[in-house]
């Protein structure tokens, strides 16, 4: 494999520092807190989201938001781009990075009908929700499949909007950046356990029963 063909687009791009912003949530409280002069050092009761911006240059529209026990990854631009990750959904996502990075990797060094072939990457994240490597877009798609009514539980379909994608850059910042900031900061994330380690999965039967595993059930 030529690995060194089509990497000097990716290594041009350097890393750009982590960027971080803390935004209050509720906006009620606002008042408030404009009372208080300046001081933004986060109390019991306000819920304190952060953000990380994804990518580098002109194109930072790709966030990360942390609330509480779960990871939102959004678009500035559209409000319908979005996917929200569960402790579960994210350690199902930690499970599958090695794996996707490869092809991502592979995509980057190989020439189109290859990159065709390399085609069939997909892993389910649960309840529906799958990663998937896209060569002809050149990006990383996250997207919540559904089973129309009436077929199997195998004939999942992708809807055409609940998701979002990444570009390979920003798919490489959130990688090398970004994930490793959040284990550092976020203790529930770093711990989190795929329910597939649950003792209710221990037993093929019981681990059918999981809605999360099979959420159109199985045929
Ligand atoms: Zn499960």
């Amino acid at each position: 494999m030529s690995a060194e063909m089509e990497n000097t687009h990716e290594e041009e791009e350097e890393r750009q520092p982590l960027q971080l912003t803390t935004v209050m949530k509720r906006p009620s409280l606002e008042n408030d807190l404009t009372s208080r002069q300046e001081d933004n050092s986060p109390t019991e009761d306000l819920s304190l989201r952060t953000s990380f911006v994804l990518g580098s240059g002109r194109r930072q529209d790709r966030h990360v938001d942390i609330v509480d026990n779960e990871i939102i990854l959004a678009s500035n631009t559209s409000m319908f781009r979005n996917i929200t990750f569960t402790l579960n959904h994210w350690a199902h996502l930690i499970a599958a990075l090695n794996d996707i990075d490869t092809v991502v990797k592979r995509l980057n060094a190989t020439d189109e009908n290859e990159g065709r072939r390399l085609l069939a990457c997909r892993r389910h994240l649960g309840d529906g929700y799958y990663i998937r490597v896209l060569f002809s877009l050149r990006c990383v798609d996250f997207r919540k499949y559904f089973v129309p009514y009436g077929y199997k539980s195998s004939q999942i379909r992708p809807p055409s909007s609940n998701g979002i994608t990444l570009h390979f850059d920003e798919w490489k910042n959130l990688l090398e950046v970004i994930i490793l900031s959040i284990n550092e900061r976020f203790p529930q994330f770093a711990n989190a356990k795929q329910c597939t380690y649950d003792n209710n999965h221990s037993t093929q039967l019981n681990w059918f029963r999981c809605t999360s595993c099979f959420p159109f059930g199985y045929d």
